[in-house]
Formats: structure tokens, C-alpha cells, sequence
């Protein structure tokens, strides 16, 4: 390959590093695969990834002791308004006065679903 280079004069280009995030599994393999391959794989990923939001109120569980207030979709996922109960015996949430409500962007991740806490809802629902 170098002299293959030197022989026309000019340099290669250098392949674009991996993002320091991605595990090496997909750093070295995804380099492997053909143009069609990576193609298909790009179109796979923005799939996966709107099918990630696409999260329908139908699939929202809570445990016992929440109370599920709303479930909205957004482009980040679901947008997950609930109420929770701490689990300690002595506090008021386990006399029906939960905590919350507190907001959480809910995505598929795996089989599973990923909830990411944002934080208390300060705003009075609707
Ligand atoms: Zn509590």
C-alpha cells in the first residue's frame, strides 16, 4: 500500500476515526463490510433508531405503587409523566400520597425499554 502511494505521488486519504464512543466490536467490524453492506446497515440504523421513539402508550408499565399520569410521544421518545412510591414504610406515599409527578423520556433499548429521568414536573398538568 505504500508504495502504492508513492508510485502515484499522492497520498491516501485516511479513513475517518471511529467516534471514541462505539465499542470495538463495531469499529472492527463495520470497516469490514462492503459498500452494500454499509449501506444497508446505515438505512438499519436510522430504522432501529426512529423505531427506538416510537414508544406507544400501551407499552408504558409501571409498578405497583406508581400512578402513570400521561404518556406523550415525542422525537425523542416517549415523554412519561408519573407519580412514584419511595418504598418506605413510614412516608405518606405509602397512604396514597405519591412523589412526583416527575418527567422521563422513555426509548426502546434491546428488548427493553430505557427510562431516563428528567427531573420533577414543576408545571401543573392539564
Ligand atoms: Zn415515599
Amino acid at each position: 500500500m505504500l508504495k502504492w502511494t508513492v508510485l502515484f505521488g499522492k497520498k491516501m486519504p485516511t479513513r475517518p476515526p471511529a467516534p471514541d464512543s462505539l465499542p470495538k466490536y463495531l469499529v472492527e467490524g463495520v470497516p469490514k463490510q462492503d459498500d452494500v453492506d454499509l449501506r444497508a446497515l446505515q438505512q438499519w440504523i436510522d430504522e432501529l433508531l426512529e423505531y427506538r421513539q416510537e414508544v406507544a402508550p400501551e407499552d408504558i408499565d409501571v409498578g405497583d405503587g406508581e400512578s402513570l399520569e400521561t404518556v406523550e410521544e415525542s422525537s425523542e421518545g416517549a415523554v412519561v409523566i408519573k407519580k412514584v412510591s419511595c418504598g418506605k414504610e413510614t412516608c405518606k406515599c405509602q397512604r396514597g400520597q405519591l412523589h412526583g409527578p416527575y418527567k422521563y423520556i422513555v426509548r426502546r433499548r434491546g428488548d427493553g425499554l430505557d427510562w431516563e429521568y428528567r427531573g420533577p414536573v414543576t408545571d401543573t398538568l392539564e
